[in-house]
């Protein structure tokens, strides 16, 4: 088993009117082959930044990406292509990201023409095969895109997504625009299409409950940052990261509340609204909202690692401070 992707000290800055925006600081991750990878963490915390530069969509400011052996942003014309077939993303709004003039037959089956994969009939048998796979019918190929239902058109999206037969499919919030009947439907179906197609999943949901439902890995993420990473059986049940920890919660409708109720600290409530990522807090970002910060916490970065755990956390509380790192504050080549 090798990493289809991996990031490495990925950061990405925006130009902003007052100033950069840190949207990725240092973010590095490898997912295996066959993994499902769930990304979580708070609305901006740059979930869908990550996405987009793991599938190549977006070239990081700094840090390398390796999408199959290759760096996307390094790649050739013809490297590209193959990338685009390796890796192909799902997004919140599948209406956004379909022409509404389009039937549906074509947008499931444009990536197969632009490809040139197979003749024109392969390719209309194919499209037929994957509204099948979907849980379509075949009939779908005639109709336009407003006459299907927000999960019907999910499903769209993932037949168009499917079409090149990508072995890392990245999914943005793919259920979060759907009620939640609906949103079971299509995680199980994507859950079984990880199943028959082998696929790599990258899922990333703002919401604990969707992590849970498919991924075996959750990647925590906080301003820009990992701050843990691990099986989602001990993360979600153990949290080693006071965020983490919040983050679960106040999830009042999950399992987890009973998870919750077997640890016996009490729960942490998350106060206050997450920092702006122009101006994000010094040393560890999460520190002004933490119930466990000490004096140092808003000098030194802490460093993601496994220390005494066997999952990756950032935390001084949990590493104790190295204070061999360079504090953030006025060090000008770590401008946090
Ligand atoms: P999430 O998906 O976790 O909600 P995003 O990755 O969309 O977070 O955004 C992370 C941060 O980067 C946010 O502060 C957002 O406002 C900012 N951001 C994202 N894209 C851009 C952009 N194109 N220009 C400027 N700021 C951006
Ligand atoms: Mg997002």
């Amino acid at each position: 088993m090798g990493s289809i992707l991996r990031l490495e000290g990925v950061r990405k800055h925006y130009a902003v009117g007052r100033g950069t925006l840190i949207a990725l600081d240092d973010v590095s991750l490898a997912v295996e082959d066959g993994e499902t990878v769930g990304i979580v963490g708070e609305s901006g915390c740059g979930k869908s930044t990550l996405a987009r530069i793991a599938c190549g969509l977006e070239a990081p400011t700094g840090g390398s990406v390796s999408l199959g052996g290759v760096d996307p942003n390094q790649a050739s014309a013809s490297e590209r292509q193959r990338l685009t077939r390796l890796c192909q993303m799902v997004f919140q709004d599948p209406y956004g990201s379909m022409n509404p003039r389009m039937k549906v037959g074509k947008i499931v089956g444009e990536p197969l023409a632009i490809h040139g994969v197979g003749t024109r009939a392969e390719q209309k048998k194919r499209v037929e095969h994957l509204l099948r796979q979907v849980g379509l019918s075949k009939d779908a190929v005639g109709r336009y895109p407003h006459a299907f239902s927000g999960g019907q058109r999910q499903r769209i999206a993932i037949a168009r997504a499917l079409a090149l037969r990508p072995r890392l499919l990245v999914a943005d919030e793919p259920v979060s625009a759907l009620d939640v009947s609906v949103q079971a439907q299509v995680l199980n179906l994507l859950a079984d299409l990880r199943e028959s197609l082998g696929l790599t999943l990258v899922v990333v949901s703002h919401d604990l409950s969707v992590i849970r439902w498919l991924a075996q890995r959750v990647v925590v993420m906080y301003l820009g940052r990992i701050v843990e990473d691990g099986p989602c059986e001990q993360v979600l049940t153990e949290p080693a990261h006071p965020y983490t920890r919040a983050l679960l919660d106040s999830a009042p409708r999950l399992p987890s509340a009973a998870d919750a109720r077997a640890r016996d600290d009490a729960p942490v409530v998350l106060e206050g609204e997450v920092p702006s990522a122009v101006d994000p807090p010094s040393g560890c970002h999460f520190h002004p909202r933490c119930a466990l910060r000490r004096s140092g916490c808003e000098l030194h970065r802490p460093v993601l690692q496994k220390g005494a755990l066997s999952h990756r956390v950032a935390c001084h509380d949990v590493h104790g401070f190295d204070t061999s790192m360079p504090g953030d504050v006025g060090d000008a080549s770590n401008p946090i």
